[in-house]
C-alpha cells in the first residue's frame, strides 16, 4: 500500500496574509514528512499556494472541480485550470457540496472523471448522515456513492483516493470511533477490491473532527490510510501533529 495521505481542507477560510503565515509554518514544521501531505485551498488562492509550496513536499489540492470541460458555466472552475496551477489532488463530492449545492452521485462521478483526465487525483468523499446511520443504512449509502464513481471511471479507479467522512462527524467535534470508522473503511475496501485490478493502490482516508489528539488511534486502524482534516488543518501546530502521527 502507498504512504498515508494527510490532506487539509481549508473550506472557505483564509486570506492572503493568513495563508502565507499558515503555509510557512506548515513547511517549516513538516520537514521531510513520512507521509504524503496536501492542502486544499480556496480557488482564488491557488496561485499564492502554488508559489509558496513550489519545490516542497506539500502538494496543492483544490476543493471542487466542474463536471464540464469549459464553456458557459459561470462561476465554475475547470480541471484544466486546476492543472495550470499545479494542482495534484481535488476533492469531489464533499458532503457540503452534496448538501448545499445539490451535487448528485452522477455529478460527483463526472467530476472525478474530469480530474483524472487532467492528471489530478480525485479525493472522492462519501459518508452517511446521522439519520442514515440510525436507520442502519451506512454501508448501503457509502457503497452507492462509491459505485457511481467506479462505474464512470472504470479501470482508473486504482488512481483515486476515497475519503470516508460521516456527515455527523464533520465540524461537530464528534469523531467516529476508530472501530466505527474501520468498519466502514473495510466495506469500502471490499468494494474497491471487487472493482479494481490494483486495489492496493487506493487509499481510503478518514475525515470528520480528526485532530491532534485522536489522529494516531484512527490512523492505526488497518484500513485507514490517512486523514482529511478540516478545522485542525487551519492551525499549523495541530496539522503538524497529525502529519507526525501518520509517519
Ligand atoms: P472537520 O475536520 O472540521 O470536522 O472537517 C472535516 C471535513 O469535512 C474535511 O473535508
Amino acid at each position: 500500500r502507498k504512504k498515508k495521505l494527510i490532506a487539509g481542507n481549508w473550506k472557505m477560510n483564509g486570506s492572503l496574509a493568513a495563508n502565507d503565515a499558515l503555509l510557512r509554518a506548515v513547511l517549516a514544521g513538516a520537514g521531510l514528512p513520512g507521509c504524503d501531505v496536501a492542502v486544499a485551498v480556496p480557488a482564488p488562492y491557488l496561485a499564492q499556494a502554488q508559489a509558496l509550496l513550489a519545490g516542497s513536499p506539500v502538494a496543492l489540492a483544490a476543493q471542487d472541480v466542474s463536471q464540464h470541460a469549459a464553456g458557459a458555466f459561470t462561476g465554475e472552475v475547470g480541471a484544466a485550470m486546476l492543472q495550470d496551477f499545479g494542482v495534484r489532488y481535488c476533492l469531489v463530492g464533499h458532503s457540503e457540496r452534496r448538501q448545499y449545492h445539490g451535487e448528485t452521485d452522477a455529478a460527483v462521478a463526472a467530476k472525478a472523471q474530469r480530474a483524472l483526465a487532467a492528471g489530478i487525483t480525485p479525493v472522492v468523499c462519501v459518508g452517511e448522515t446521522l439519520a442514515e446511520r440510525d436507520a442502519g443504512q451506512t454501508a448501503a449509502v457509502v457503497r452507492r456513492q462509491l459505485a457511481a464513481v467506479v462505474h464512470v471511471v472504470g479501470h482508473c479507479v486504482s488512481e483515486i483516493v476515497v475519503a470516508y467522512e460521516p456527515v455527523w462527524a464533520i465540524g461537530t467535534g464528534q469523531t467516529a470511533t476508530p472501530a466505527q470508522a474501520q468498519e466502514v473503511h473495510a466495506v469500502l475496501r471490499a468494494q474497491l477490491q471487487a472493482a479494481s485490478a490494483q486495489p492496493a493502490g487506493v487509499r481510503i482516508v478518514y475525515g470528520g473532527s480528526m485532530n491532534a489528539a485522536n489522529a494516531a488511534e484512527l490512523l492505526a486502524q488497518p484500513d485507514i490510510d490517512g486523514g482529511l482534516i478540516g478545522g485542525a488543518s487551519l492551525k499549523a501546530p495541530d496539522f503538524l501533529r497529525i502529519i507526525a502521527a501518520a509517519a
